[in-house]
């Protein structure tokens, strides 16, 4: 946000009347700033000030939404350049390549892969967001019958064609899904921001330099058009690296609103060698794509980038966890093992996945330690006998089972002493250090 507190307080009503929820207009201009007040809150602010202010503190990075309902992808709106800075907040869609020069066997496995690439992981469901439909026959009977079955996919669209006529006959059968239209250039702009206009849908700009980005975009919106997306042109490695870090600097540091947008890169049009093209799709999921279009999804391309992607887009601020309680595997009963770690969600999804594997039906007891993993906990001072035995008491697994038989992970060997002086009633049993022993560990365990 340009404006300071002060600044926005005094373009506010100054009547301090509460009205909005917080005591004082001052109070309410910092809630602004700090993004946790809407400037609609407020009854009385003039026509003028709400159109500076809203101005003022529009996100540098335009959210762009592409497709419509459960599926639509939203990009865009970051804050920072690196993520340990806050958060990233909008992860970048990958897209599947398909093309009207394709056979129609092709363009099925494509869209078969769009859906079968999934994976669940740590609790999440990952996978891919959009189907890109590009015309290299030049034939808009062909583009137009492939951007058809590409809409009963059910994924949000680009389009991808330069040729005006050839846009607007696919926009006629795929308007209402809000596709992403690639893309005005400088000698098509007229008409492809006049496609985007009437239809309402988001608009990728394309140059061949960042200086000509940024003029042809002035351009597109001094027609009106607000939801852009950004193509510098490179197409290599290096490149695509040097200008997204470019334009997020250019858009977070000095508020250049030209680029104030997303990108969208294609890792499919760089190498010929599927491995760089991963290489490439993984630089842009890390600096800084919006949308990167591949060639395809093949499972050993697609769950390295998800989980890359995933892991760029956690918060780092707030660990991934899941509730404290016990989580049956299988159908234990009351002799079942009984299974003690933290609420981490990757270590309870890995000890949950390998009691899973064994085949031996157990409890696990998960105590919440603000979503740290074992030793973090334990060095934190919270997965301690102090606050373990509490737990214990609480969650209520004796009501479970008849034995008295805890396993503690086996990075916290040390605290099972104290742990049995914490509950005399309990036998600790010491479990493994590595999740993948778990299997064979619980094979041999006996009530
Ligand atoms: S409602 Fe408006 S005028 Fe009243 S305190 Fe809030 S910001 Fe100030």
């Amino acid at each position: 946000m340009a404006l300071t507190g002060l600044d926005i307080y005094k373009k506010l009503p100054q009547k301090n009347c509460g009205e909005c929820g917080i005591p004082t207009c001052l109070a309410f201009a910092m809630k602004l700033v700090a993004g946790q007040a809407q400037l609609d809150a407020c009854p009385y602010v003039s026509e003028e000030a709400k159109t500076e202010l809203t101005e003022a503190s529009a996100p540098p990075i335009r959210l762009v939404t592409i497709g419509v309902g459960d599926k639509a992808l939203k990009i865009g709106e970051e804050a920072v350049l690196f993520r340990h800075e806050k958060t990233f907040y909008h992860q970048p869609g990958l897209a599947v390549l398909v093309d009207d020069g394709m056979d129609k066997a092709k363009i099925d496995e494509k869209f078969a892969q769009l859906k079968n690439s999934q994976f669940e992981r740590v609790g999440q469901f990952l996978r891919a967001d959009l189907v890109a439909v590009k015309s290299s026959s030049n034939d808009s009977t062909k583009f137009t019958e492939l951007v058809k079955g590409a809409v009963e996919t059910g994924f949000p669209l680009v389009l991808i064609t330069d040729n005006p006529e050839m846009m607007k006959a696919a926009l006629s059968v795929c308007a209402q899904t809000k596709p992403l239209i690639y893309a005005a250039n400088e000698s098509n702009f007229e008409q492809m921001t006049a496609f985007a206009k009437e239809s309402n849908c988001p608009l990728a700009v394309v140059a061949k330099d960042l200086s000509m980005l940024s003029d042809l975009v002035e351009k597109v919106t001094a027609k009106g058009i607000k939801d852009i997306v950004l193509d510098p042109g490179s197409r290599n490695i290096r490149d695509s690296l040097r200008d997204a870090t470019f334009i997020r600097r250019a858009a977070l540091k000095k508020k250049y609103k030209p680029l104030g947008y997303p990108i969208i890169t294609f890792p499919c049009e760089m190498y010929d060698d599927p491995y760089m093209e991963a290489v490439a799709a993984g630089v842009g999921i890390m600096k800084y794509a919006g949308v990167i279009v591949v060639s395809d999804l093949e499972p050993w391309k697609a769950f390295p980038l998800y989980v890359l992607r995933q892991n760029i887009y956690t918060d780092p601020q707030k660990p991934m966890q899941v509730d404290e309680g016990i989580y049956p595997v299988g159908e234990p009963d009351e002799n079942s093992p009984v299974l003690l770690t933290t609420n981490f969600s990757l270590t309870y999804f890995t000890v949950s996945g390998e009691v899973e594997a064994s085949k031996i039906p157990s409890w696990i007891c998960i105590m919440d330690v603000e979503g740290l993993s074992v030793l973090t906990a334990w060095a934190a001072g919270k997965f301690i006998p102090e606050n373990i035995g509490p737990f214990m008491k609480r969650c209520g697994i004796t009501d479970k089972v008849k034995h008295r038989k805890m396993v503690i992970p086996g990075y916290v060997a040390q605290i099972s002493g104290e742990l049995e002086e914490e509950l005399p009633d309990w036998e600790i049993q010491v479990g493994p250090r590595e999740a993948g022993d778990i299997p064979s560990y619980l094979k041999n365990w006996s009530a």
